[in-house]
């Protein structure tokens, strides 16, 4: 299991951008099997529960790099699956 540790590498000098996540939503898809992503909170996660894989959004651009993702444990996993389906 990977953790979320050090920091992301970011541009110095850029201005923050507002992250408009529907109006990209469509051409965003993961790296590894360009599946759909799940917008959540600062983060993008492949709705694939065979990856988990969790992109991080630095300064309000997705950085959508397999090396720069995270695997989710099964605990993040259900936590997240419950935040992206809320019980009805
Ligand atoms: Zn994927």
């Amino acid at each position: 299991m990977h953790v979320l540790t050090g920091r992301w590498p970011r541009d110095t000098g850029t201005h923050h951008m507002t992250f408009n996540f529907e109006a990209i939503s469509d051409i965003l898809a993961c790296p590894k099997c360009r599946g759909e992503l799940v917008y959540l909170g600062d983060s993008l996660i492949c709705d694939s529960e065979e990856h988990r894989l969790q992109f991080p959004i630095v300064d309000g651009i997705p950085r959508l790099l397999v090396e720069e993702s995270v695997t989710l444990s099964d605990d993040q996993w259900d936590r997240l699956k419950n935040q992206m389906e809320p019980t009805s």
